[in-house]
């Protein structure tokens, strides 16, 4: 068993990302509908985790507002005056599909707060990991624009925080949302002390973004992977890619910290993504980290949630990476996940494999 933080506050639920932001015009053949980004995917999940009974072996957390002497670590204070403007006057977008409503700036800064506090649970010594479960997502938010959902870089924010507070020399991060983590990256571009891997839909959000060849620039050369999947890779191009290139690329780094930005929209159920995976992987990837960070860094691994967005199935996903982080046995009745392993192109596809094997090299850059 392990002592796992669990942070959540239900401000961040409050979070009005209005009409459906994939079309945002309805109207012609549009019919009207719900933002892809919503609360109930990760309300669904807090739920899920009471009623297994998985709750009562976590430790809540609870973070403040971020400050805005965090905030500008990485954000530019113009586009925190823009935010705070757009979220008083109630509506608006403060980039690309990056929908403000009522008060989002404040629940952002909420949201925020909750990476940060997941962090620095885990660095005091209060639990040796911990889950943000926290709303708006941040990994597409750049340093003057939000973008894709994203309002505030949540893991950029808390990692910059906390490195300063605890004199952290090296720290991991490592994104396994389908989307490329592009705020996270810009965040680290010239930096050789926080390493950045994001593992997403080759050119999927956002496009011309997240290629091989982005490989950060100075001090940072080698210090950006990107690991640009083709559509429909499955559990074993997942499980190769940890095994040959994320492991390898993070005991190289050896991080005194692993961050991971946890989206679930790889689940073979999102309408967002074009991957296959089960909850049942989202568990074995976690326990593979997991003992990568038992190896490297006393346990310390820390998950703060991304995308996802199949209502039924990122609680699932969720659980799973909450139950292996905790080492409970309480697990969720999956009904989906024995279906989903028996599809086809589930094992690793030689055009899979091609694009492994360019990663590989990224790792010998950084050894
Ligand atoms: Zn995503």
């Amino acid at each position: 068993m392990h002592r796992t933080g669990f942070a959540f506050h239900e401000h961040c639920m409050w979070h009005d990302s209005g009409p459906c932001s994939i079309f945002p015009t309805a109207g012609g053949h549009v019919q009207p509908a719900g933002a892809a980004e919503h609360p109930e995917t990760k309300r669904r999940l807090r739920n899920l985790v009471e009623m297994t009974g998985l709750i009562d072996e976590l430790t809540p957390l609870k973070g403040e507002v971020a400050s805005e002497k965090d905030l500008l670590r990485f954000h530019t204070a113009e586009y925190l005056s823009r935010l705070a403007k757009l979220s008083e006057r109630g509506h608006g977008d403060a980039g690309d599909c990056a929908p403000v409503g009522k008060d989002s700036y404040q629940i952002a800064r909420r949201s925020t707060g909750q990476a940060i506090e997941a962090i620095d649970a885990v660095l005091r010594g209060d639990c040796d990991n911990a889950y943000a479960l926290c709303r708006p997502p941040g990994h597409h938010a750049e340093r003057d624009q939000g973008k894709g959902f994203c309002l505030l870089g949540n893991i950029p924010v808390a990692v910059m925080t906390t490195m300063e507070k605890y004199d952290l020399k090296r720290v991991a991060i490592l994104d396994w949302d389908v989307h490329h983590g592009n705020g996270t990256q810009q965040a680290f571009w010239k930096r050789d002390d926080v390493l950045t891997i994001s593992i997403h839909h080759d050119n999927n959000y956002p496009i011309g973004s997240g290629g091989i060849n982005e490989r950060g620039e100075g001090d940072g050369l080698n210090f950006n992977l990107n690991v640009p999947l083709p559509a429909g890779s499955g559990i074993g191009a997942y499980l190769a890619c940890m095994e040959r290139v994320i492991i390898p690329a993070l005991t190289a780094f050896r991080p005194e910290l692993i961050v991971v930005a946890c989206g679930y929209d790889a689940s073979a159920m999102d309408p967002l993504g074009c991957m296959l995976l089960n909850s049942d992987a989202f568990y074995s990837l976690t326990q593979q980290l997991l003992d990568t960070a038992e190896m490297l860094c006393n346990g310390r691994l820390v998950m703060v949630h991304e995308g996802g967005y199949s209502e039924g199935y990122v609680p699932f996903c969720g659980h799973a990476v909450l139950q292996a982080l905790a080492g409970s046995s309480i697990s969720a009745n999956d009904p989906a996940s024995k279906e989903i392993s028996l599809w086809g192109q589930q094992s690793l596809q030689p055009h899979q494999n091609e694009l492994l094997i360019k990663a590989e090299t990224l790792v010998e850059a950084l050894t």
